[in-house]
């Protein structure tokens, strides 16, 4: 069945676990996380992310992603990660998506908060969730994420609480130290900054930049306040690795297909059993 982010983020902060957010840009990945999900009874968030529209179009997903969540026997938000256009946005929740990220975190802290605003009342209207972004989650570069710029980058707790007070979103991503893409060495996350804007707000925290994350760093996280953790590197290289174990000279893309699929459910399923949602769906 499709909820929106309410209705699963805050058993999820309750009871101290978190939700993945699984991105997918075709047939096979949408396959891999449902199944992931369903076979572990864990409620699950899947969509795709504006940056990923090159791969296949908003129209085109919804046509596979809201029957699919539709028909799930779990809990499935399908949301739309990284709106940077208002436009993509509210196409996405015509479309059917019932969550959405409108990503401010480029503007000033003012803008960031009226664009959130304003999106949350447009949101209002679908009967969708909102997710904004408070600091800047970056690309994950070594140069970058170990300078001090990027660490001026990380969320404010104080402006945390302003920000969350006047939104109102449902979500709210932080940047603690995380990034985007492949890890070119390990992050160090801020976890006291994390529990401190976790102790005074009560909007459930997202992690962007899960992929490469140790086990320990993800159970640091959900420990500190995270209740939703974005993924997409991790299970993308591992249906790449599928097809290049898979191939045989003659074979076709259907016979990769399969083992594509598998090695994106046993991926998920290892995330899942961290974030500690099996169960829970
Ligand atoms: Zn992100």
């Amino acid at each position: 069945m499709i909820v929106t982010l309410n209705e699963v983020l805050k058993d999820a902060k309750k009871n101290k676990y978190a939700i993945g957010l699984f991105n997918t840009v075709n047939l096979e990945m949408a396959k891999g996380v449902l199944s992931a999900a369903e076979e572990t009874k864990s409620p699950v968030i899947i969509g795709t992310a504006e940056v990923l529209l090159q791969y296949s179009s908003l129209e085109e997903l919804s046509y596979l992603l809201v029957p699919m969540a539709r028909k799930a026997s779990i809990p499935v938000v399908l949301h739309f990660d990284h709106g940077l256009t208002e436009d993509c946005i509210i196409k996405a929740m015509t479309l059917g998506f019932s969550s959405v990220m409108y990503d401010c975190s480029t503007s000033t802290f003012e803008e960031n908060m009226r664009k959130s605003k304003e999106m949350c009342r447009i949101a209002r209207l679908f009967g969708a969730s909102i997710e904004a972004e408070l600091g800047h989650v970056g690309a994950a570069d070594a140069d970058v994420v170990e300078s001090d710029a990027y660490q001026g980058m990380y969320t404010d707790p104080a402006q945390a609480k302003e920000f969350a007070e006047f939104t109102n979103v449902d979500a709210l991503a932080v940047a603690i130290g995380t990034a985007h893409g492949a890890y070119k060495s390990n992050p160090k996350l801020d976890l006291i900054r994390l529990k401190e804007i976790a102790d005074i707000i009560d909007t459930p925290l997202v992690l962007h930049g899960g992929s490469g994350l140790s086990d320990q760093d993800f159970k640091n996280c959900v420990e500190n306040g995270v209740c939703k953790i974005n993924i997409f590197t991790d299970i993308n290289n591992a249906a790449a690795k599928a097809a290049y174990e898979s191939y045989r000279p003659g074979c076709g893309m259907t016979d990769l297909m399969g083992s594509m699929v598998k090695y994106i459910i046993k991926e998920t399923i290892a995330k899942m059993n961290i974030f500690g949602c099996t169960g829970k769906g």
